[in-house]
């Protein structure tokens, strides 16, 4: 019997996921998205799965980080300085929660969301066809002692908290992914983490998504929101859409979409780029990280990616060359067998991670609006989080109480 019908509003991988869990539920749903389900943030990313991303942004010894990388044009974080009210209030929430407390307050549910999430996605892509997870784990490797010094810190608190963590010389390194030359101090390896192909799975989950009777309309620009105490309709240019339920999952754009609602939701667009190389010079079999450089490295079907660069504020598409070039420049450090030069022809993707001030996600029902629900926020692991939220917006939506305490992630939490 169906429980009612839903909108959803944003094709990434929040609202694929939400619609999934939705249906399972009994739901109708229907996805609205402005582009056509595969030009979000979630299409050409790093494609990391990552409990070892227990540690949120906003952390102790980030601004003084930040301030020392803007004055720097290939820095992997750059902050846009601009006089804009949003920037400077999220600006504010973020230097208030990086601190020690937030981030002993915050790592047990990131664990948590990071790990329940894995498991989804391994159930999810046993539904799907020629989708494969590879649980594999994920090194950091770091070029100086200063990075593995802190990676070994980092290790000892994962292990604390009952993550796997374990601490490697180049010996040990080498050993565990035989196929990559390396020049490195030492490295730490996560063997919880996973990877796979973002646009790979994406795409089977929308061809999924169809056969089960969930509708996608792409290309949809809503005019305007039809509201009485709830959100009653959506009048759009692909016509008026009304439902019992709504889902807010417009990852970076979820902000100016909220706000013609009353909503406020703070929240800032961190650019980054990725490109990759169809036929590498060497294929690890694990993906990895270059710690200083902040590069990730993922082996997938269509190449070897390398991701990486984090400006916060900039809400377009253009591609800053230098900070590319600051990614490129820093691979052959890590990786010698590399050259600049090979990543000449690479095309350059751009995209725009959802980042709430305080690095935790948005996930919940609003109180301004009670059958208006968010899920967004998800910064540098919305990939990884993707089906634990979709999974918890559709107990929320039933009304169910949510499989996790996730009291944190209220979507007004600042007011
Ligand atoms: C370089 C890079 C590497 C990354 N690597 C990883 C990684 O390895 N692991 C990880 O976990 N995360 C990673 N991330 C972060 C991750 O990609 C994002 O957190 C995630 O994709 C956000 O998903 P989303 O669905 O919220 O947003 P999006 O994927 O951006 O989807 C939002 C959707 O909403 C639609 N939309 C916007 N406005 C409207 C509107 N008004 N009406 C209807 N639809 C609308 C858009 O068209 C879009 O399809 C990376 C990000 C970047 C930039």
């Amino acid at each position: 019997m169906s429980k009612g019908s839903v909108v959803v509003l944003g094709g990434g991988v929040i609202g694929l996921c939400t619609a999934y869990y939705l249906n399972l539920k009994g739901f109708v749903v229907t996805i609205l998205d402005k582009g056509d389900f595969s030009s979000g943030t979630s299409f050409g990313n790093a494609g990391m799965i990552v409990p070892s991303h227990f540690v949120p942004l906003a952390q102790p010894g980030m601004i003084t980080k930040g301030i020392k990388w803007m004055f720097d044009a290939q820095s992997p974080f750059y902050v846009k300085p601009r006089l804009s009210k949003n920037l400077l209030d999220w600006g504010w929430k973020f230097y208030r929660h990086a601190t020690y407390k937030h981030v002993a307050n915050t790592v047990n549910i990131l664990k948590r969301l990071n790990l329940e999430s894995k498991i989804l996605y391994t159930e999810l892509a046993a539904q799907l066809d020629d989708v494969e997870i590879k649980s594999k784990g994920l090194i950091m490797y770091c070029k100086t002692q200063s990075a593995f010094d802190e990676e070994i810190a980092l290790a000892n608190r994962a292990l604390a908290i009952g993550l796997k963590a374990e601490v490697l010389d180049v010996k040990q390194l080498k050993k565990l992914d035989p196929t990559m030359s390396i020049d490195v101090e030492g490295g730490v390896y996560f063997p919880e983490d996973a990877f796979f192909s973002p646009s790979g799975f994406l795409e089977k989950l929308v061809m999924h998504l169809k056969d089960i009777g969930v509708r996608l309309i792409s290309n949809v620009q809503e005019a305007e929101f039809i509201v009485d105490k709830n959100l009653k309709q959506i009048n759009s240019s692909k016509g008026l859409f009304s439902a019992d339920q709504f889902v807010i999952c417009a990852g970076a754009w979820t902000r100016e979409l909220t706000h013609s609602l009353g909503l406020k939701i703070s929240m800032q667009p961190g650019k980054g780029y990725s490109f990759t190389l169809e036929s590498p010079v060497e294929m690890p079999s694990i993906c990895s990280i270059l710690t200083e450089a902040k590069v990730a490295v993922t082996p997938m079907p269509e190449g070897l990616r390398f991701a990486g660069t984090m400006e916060i504020g900039d809400m377009t598409f253009s591609v800053n060359h230098q900070r590319v070039q600051g990614i490129k420049k820093s691979i052959p450090n890590y990786f010698p067998n590399f050259q600049v030069d090979d990543f000449s022809k690479t095309a350059i993707w751009t995209g725009l991670r959802p980042c709430s001030p305080d690095g935790l996600p948005y996930i919940g029902r609003t109180k301004k609006l009670p059958n208006v629900l968010v899920a967004t926020g998800h910064g540098m692991m919305g990939m990884s989080l993707g089906p634990i939220t979709g999974k918890l917006i559709a107990e929320i939506a039933a009304n169910q109480s949510p499989g996790i305490e996730i009291s944190k992630l209220a979507v007004e939490r600042f007011h």
